[in-house]
């Protein structure tokens, strides 16, 4: 043993210990697992004490939407994991994106957000912060040139997800970040389909990171959760709007996340290299037209995600000769494979962008982000690649 109390074991370690390790100081049970606190407040020894908690004086918890043990945990192996000095976890992903918007801008505010980011943040930015006076310019996520233009004078955030699900567009994060600190603009970007595990966009300039950890982070398919992290100076505003508003996430949530951490390393590699291996395979087979995935070197962003990503993650996509028909065969022809939206999961998941989570947009703006009826998405899962590829041949068959 080390007789110092300045030793700190963790200075310097790699992603794997990190996401084991970071946050959990044993209670005088001696716990080897995180413990779950499920408890919504918390008992002060006498009023002295109350009252210094309650004013901020004393530190230690007072309430559950303020902190709680579990959920603080999760948050410090976040920040730790993406390079941030700080992060604060949400009750999804969603509660994530509206927490940063709200707790740092105003009315007058402007963001610039790619075209290519999950739907349902499209319809927060367009429908719902429009309302209160947040206007946003949708642009090409992989045109700089586009971005440049959209910037104005009341640009403050510049939002995207890199690699675009489905299509598997690159954002070049470096250029992004340059161009979002020559206009006093933050960089935001939602690092869901990577992970640390694979891109740290804090260390290629992005002022914030989000994450819906419903996805990879959970890893099972299990809990909804968030989180933001980035600079405390940024955290502690959005903090303080979850405090007030009560976004914040399950300490259950936080919980089973905590457990999802410690394969994310080992799950990425997998999901990564099976889902190189299906495109490959995917190219070989006559009745697909166009495959997309980043780790393809014939990929347009295959050389930026080389350079900014450790692997290339789990989702891919796939146009089939023909039109809607012909894709809802494919997937109605498979019968391991889910038929669900989600991705993220042990389990291989199969949709039909245009029609469902791509369904709300106008048949110009599908043209405008090549969501073709002919297009299908995978999330490639855990199972063996040889009966993903089995499943899948099930399904091209029955064109
Ligand atoms: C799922 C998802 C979200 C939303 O997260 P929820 O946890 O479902 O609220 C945001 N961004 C991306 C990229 C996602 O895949």
């Amino acid at each position: 043993m080390i007789d110092d109390d300045s030793y700190d074991p963790l200075a310097g370690a790699g992603l794997d210990t990190l996401a084991i390790r970071t946050g959990h100081v044993r209670t005088a049970e001696g716990e080897h697992c995180e413990p779950l606190f499920l408890t919504s407040s918390y008992v002060f020894a006498d009023s002295a004490e109350a009252a210094a908690r309650f004013s901020g004086e004393q530190p230690g918890n007072v309430y559950s939407r303020y902190t709680n043990p579990t959920v603080r945990i999760f948050e410090e192996r976040i920040a730790a994991l993406e390079g941030a000095e700080q992060a604060v976890a949400t009750s999804s992903g969603m509660a994530a994106i509206l927490s940063t918007c709200i707790a740092l801008l105003q009315v007058g505010d402007h963001i610039v957000c790619s075209r290519s980011v999950f739907g349902t943040t499209t319809v927060l930015l367009d429908k719902y912060l429009s309302r209160f006076g947040i206007k946003t310019t949708f642009v090409s996520l992989t045109d700089l040139d586009e971005w440049q233009q959209a910037i104005c004078a009341e640009t403050k955030i510049l939002f995207l997800e890199t690699p675009s699900n489905p299509l598997c567009d690159v954002a070049d994060l470096s250029a992004l970040a340059a161009l979002a600190q020559s206009n006093e603009a933050l960089l935001v970007v939602d690092n869901c389909l990577c992970t640390p595990a694979l891109q740290q966009p804090l260390k290629l300039g992005a002022d914030l990171v989000i994450h819906s950890a419903t996805k990879y982070i959970d890893g099972q398919g299990r809990c909804m959760g968030g989180v933001v992290a980035g600079r405390s100076e940024l955290v502690e505003e959005v903090l303080s709007f979850i405090r007030s508003a009560g976004p914040t996430m399950s300490p259950f949530n936080a919980w089973v996340f905590l457990k999802g951490l410690e394969t994310l390393r080992l799950r990425m590699d997998a999901h990564s290299a099976s889902a190189l291996e299906l495109a490959q395979w995917l190219q070989q087979q006559p009745q697909v037209e166009q495959v997309f995935y980043t780790g393809l070197t014939d990929h347009p962003g295959h050389a930026i995600a080389a350079k900014q990503q450790r692997a290339f993650g789990g989702v891919l996509s796939f146009r089939v000769k023909g039109g809607r028909e012909q894709a809802w065969q494919v997937i109605d022809g498979t019968q391991m494979l889910s038929l669900t939206a989600n991705l993220g999961d042990a389990k291989t998941t199969i949709v039909h962008p245009a029609t469902t989570t791509h369904g709300r947009l106008t048949d110009e703006q599908k043209a405008e982000t090549g969501i073709t009826e002919n297009l299908i998405r995978i999330a490639v899962g855990l199972e063996d690649i040889k009966d993903i590829k089995a499943d899948l041949l099930r399904g091209l068959s029955a064109i």
